[in-house]
C-alpha cells in the first residue's frame, strides 16, 4: 500500500502529517538553500536557535502557556528520562527550600550544624507522592523508588486496588493519601497502555486562592496538544514528541520559572552527597538546559524542526488553537467508542466509562466465546483494509486504537465503520 492508503493507529511513534514530512524531507537535503541539510547544520548556528525559539513560541501560543512564569526546554531524555529528571530536579528544589529555611534559623556560621539539621529534615520529611493509574505512572513511581529508596516515595493512590488488581479506574480523589509539603505530586494525564485519561485537572491538586498548593508534575506524553490544559496549575509538564508533537528524539519540559535561578538554585553535588541523596547527571538538570536555551549539548535540531512544523500546521488549521483540535479529538473518539458500544456482545471496552482516553482506545473482542481468535481476525481484517497498528500493548493484549491528532476524521470514520461491520459479520 502507499502512504496515502493507510490509517496508522500505532501508539507511538505515531503517524506524522504527510505535508510536514515533505517539508522535513526537503530540509534534510537542503535547508533553505544553504546547500546543507538541517541535520548537518551546527546546533550552535543562528538558524538552529531560530528553530528552537519559533517552536517554543508556537507551542506557547497553541497551548496558552504563560511565558512570564514558564520556561520550555527541549531535551533528549524521552519520557523515561523525565521520570528521573522530575525526581532529581524537584527533590533538589525541595532541599533548596529547606536549606534556605535552616540558614535563616541557624545562620551560616556553623556549616556542620546546618548540614546536620538539613539531613534530619530530609530523613523526617522528604516525600514524593505518586498517583498510579496505569503502566506509565507505575514506571515513574518505580523509578523514584529506585533512585531515592522507598522511604521517600509515597504511593498516594493505586488504581489497581479498586479494580480487581487491574488498571482501568481512577480512585476517588478523597482517598488519595497526599503528604504534607511533598516535593512533588506526580500523575500521568493519559495512560497510553491502559487507555485511562484524567477527565479534567484533579481538583484536589488545584492551587489555593493565595497561589500556594501542591507541586504538581504531569506526564502528558500521549495527550499533549489534544486538549486544553490549565498550565498554571502545574510546576512541571513533560512529554516525548513521538505521539502528538513530532518525531522520536526530543522531549519537552514546561517548567515553572520559580524552580530556576535566581529563585531556586539546585543543591551542589557535595551537599547532596552529605545528605545521602542522588546526584543528577548534568544532562537531566533543568536549570542547566534552561540557561543554555536547550543547547547545553548537541540537540537534534531536525526533530525540533519537525515538532515546529507540526505546531505551525495546527496553528494554521485551528483558528481557536488547541480548543479546535480538542473538538475534533472528541468527535473522533466518540465515533469509535459509539461503534464499540453498539455491540456489547462483541466488544468490551477496557477502562471505566468515566476515565476513557480520547487518545488510546483499548478494547477486547470476543466472538463465540473466543477472545484470541476474534482479536486475531479483527487485526487481520483491519490490516486488509489498511487500518494498521491496532494491536494492544504487549503487557495487556487486546486491541488499542491510538487516535492521535494526525488521524484525520476520515480515518476514525473508517475504523468505526469497520468495527460495526466486523461485529455484524
Ligand atoms: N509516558 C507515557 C505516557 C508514554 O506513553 C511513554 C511511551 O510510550 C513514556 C512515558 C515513555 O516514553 P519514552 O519511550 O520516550 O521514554
Amino acid at each position: 500500500p502507499s502512504r496515502a492508503d493507510i490509517h496508522y493507529f500505532g501508539a507511538g511513534p505515531a503517524a506524522l502529517p504527510t505535508d510536514v514530512l515533505e517539508i522535513a524531507a526537503q530540509a534534510l537535503l537542503d535547508f533553505k538553500g544553504t546547500g546543507l541539510g538541517i541535520a548537518e547544520h551546527s546546533h550552535r548556528s543562528e538558524l538552529a536557535t531560530n528553530i528552537i525559539n519559533e517552536a517554543k513560541a508556537d507551542l506557547a501560543s497553541y497551548l496558552d502557556i504563560p511565558t512570564s512564569d514558564y520556561e520550555t526546554i527541549f531535551m533528549q531524555a524521552g519520557g523515561t528520562g523525565e521520570f528521573a529528571a522530575s525526581v532529581y530536579n524537584l527533590v533538589g528544589a525541595w532541599v533548596a527550600r529547606q536549606h534556605a529555611a535552616i540558614l535563616q534559623e541557624l545562620g551560616d556560621g556553623d556549616e556542620a550544624a546546618v548540614v546536620a539539621a538539613l539531613r534530619k529534615k530530609v530523613e523526617s520529611d522528604l516525600k514524593l507522592d505518586y498517583i498510579v493509574t496505569g503502566g506509565w505512572s507505575l514506571k515513574a513511581y518505580q523509578e523514584a523508588v529506585r533512585l531515592l529508596g522507598p522511604e521517600y516515595v509515597n504511593l498516594a493512590a493505586d488504581a489497581r486496588t479498586i479494580n480487581d488488581g487491574k488498571f482501568g479506574k481512577i480512585p476517588d480523589q478523597s482517598t488519595w493519601k497526599l503528604s504534607k509539603d511533598a516535593a512533588l505530586v506526580y500523575y500521568c494525564d493519559n495512560e497510553t497502555v491502559d487507555g485511562v485519561e484524567f477527565p479534567e485537572f484533579p481538583a484536589i491538586l488545584a492551587p489555593k486562592a493565595d497561589g500556594s498548593g501542591p507541586i504538581v508534575v504531569a506526564d502528558m506524553s500521549s495527550n499533549i496538544l489534544s486538549r486544553r490544559i490549565p498550565v498554571s496549575n502545574y510546576s512541571l509538564i513533560f512529554f516525548g514528541a513521538q505521539k502528538n508533537l513530532g518525531s522520536t528524539g526530543v522531549t519537552v519540559a514546561i517548567l515553572k520559572k520559580s524552580f530556576l535561578p535566581p529563585t531556586t538554585v539546585q543543591p551542589s553535588a557535595p551537599l547532596l552527597r552529605k545528605l545521602g541523596l542522588p546526584i543528577p547527571p548534568i544532562i537531566l538538570q533543568y536549570e542547566i538546559i534552561a540557561k543554555n536555551n536547550s543547547l547545553y549539548n548537541t540537540l537534534s535540531i531536525f526533530d525540533v524542526y519537525i515538532a515546529g512544523q507540526v505546531l505551525k500546521k495546527l496553528l494554521r488549521t485551528y483558528e481557536n488553537k488547541v480548543d479546535g483540535q480538542q473538538a475534533v479529538a472528541e468527535k473522533k473518539a466518540n465515533l469509535i467508542y459509539s461503534a464499540l458500544e453498539a455491540h456489547p456482545d462483541v466488544y468490551q471496552i477496557v477502562p471505566d466509562k468515566s476515565v476513557r482516553s480520547k487518545m488510546n482506545i483499548c478494547f477486547r473482542v470476543t466472538k463465540n466465546g473466543n477472545v484470541d481468535e476474534a482479536e486475531k481476525s479483527f487485526l487481520k481484517e483491519a490490516t486488509a483494509l489498511n487500518l494498521t497498528g491496532l494491536k494492544g500493548h504487549r503487557s495487556v493484549g487486546g486491541i488499542r486504537a491510538s487516535n492521535y491528532n494526525s488521524i484525520p476524521l476520515e480515518g476514525a470514520e473508517k475504523l468505526a465503520k469497520f468495527i460495526d461491520d466486523f461485529a455484524k459479520a
